[in-house]
């Protein structure tokens, strides 16, 4: 092991995933999705709505880009939207309208409250590379550039492969590895030398199958099983525990 940093010494390069591995984002983005669900199901199903839960969020919804967690989601409800477009207004019974219903909540979360760091992540990034190793950010979300800014951490990475860029290229989006992918061949280095930190179960299995060299869950909420049912190699509460605070 890479010692100081608690990684495979073979490990060259190390891709994060944004919200809920650098900044505390997770939690605004599961509060609007269950805001946005919520308020859809309670007018279609009237006496017999059921509520987005947790686990919902957990399981159909985390790390997927946003139209994909808006048919993940419904579709395990037996719900099927019509596609509509990406510029669908926010009322719209589309994906794309429901998609953009949650997005504007976020940007309104985020615009109210700012946007925090984790800090053990921003030293262990800062330890990453002052080793020598490579960074990117692998996110699926399309606010990506502007939260970085907010936080002056777009600096710590090499490359960024976000939600926009997975479109101009047309990469699909976690759980599929495409994005990793990417950013590994971006940063000139093989998946087996690249780890992976993530939160979300779809980024665990992207890190499974894309055949990476190491997988780090990020357990914010309490999911260690469900983290390492899902693909990691290691799961830690926090980047701090891994080291480089040397
Ligand atoms: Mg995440």
């Amino acid at each position: 092991m890479t010692t100081q940093l608690g990684l495979p010494d073979a490990i060259q390069a190390c891709l994060f995933d944004l919200d809920g591995v650098v900044t505390k984002t997770a939690v605004v983005h599961a509060a609007a999705w269950k805001e946005t669900f919520d308020a859809f199901l309670r007018e279609r199903d009237g006496a017999d709505f059921r509520p987005f839960t947790d686990s919902d969020y957990d399981e159909y919804v985390d790390g997927r880009p946003r139209a994909d967690g808006v048919r993940t989601f419904l579709a395990s409800r037996g719900i099927d939207l019509p596609e509509g477009g990406p510029d669908d207004p926010p009322d719209a019974l589309t994906v794309g309208g429901v998609g953009n219903r949650k997005n504007e909540l976020v940007l309104e979360k985020i615009r109210n409250d700012g946007v925090q760091p984790y800090e053990g992540t921003l030293r262990y990034i800062d330890a990453v590379r002052a080793a020598g190793l490579a960074t990117a950010i692998v996110s699926s979300s399309a606010n990506t550039l502007d939260v970085l800014r907010s936080i002056d951490a777009e600096r710590l990475f090499d490359v960024r492969v976000d939600g926009v860029v997975a479109r101009e290229r047309g990469l699909p989006g976690k759980p599929r590895p495409d994005t990793f992918l990417a950013a590994a061949r971006d940063l000139g280095v093989e998946p087996s030398r690249a780890a992976v930190f993530e939160d979300a179960l779809a980024g665990m299995e992207a890190g499974r199958s894309g055949h990476f060299g190491y997988v780090v869950g990020v357990d914010r909420v309490g999911q260690t099983d469900a983290l390492y049912a899902h693909g990691a190699d290691h799961v830690v509460k926090d980047l701090a525990e891994l080291g480089g605070d040397a």
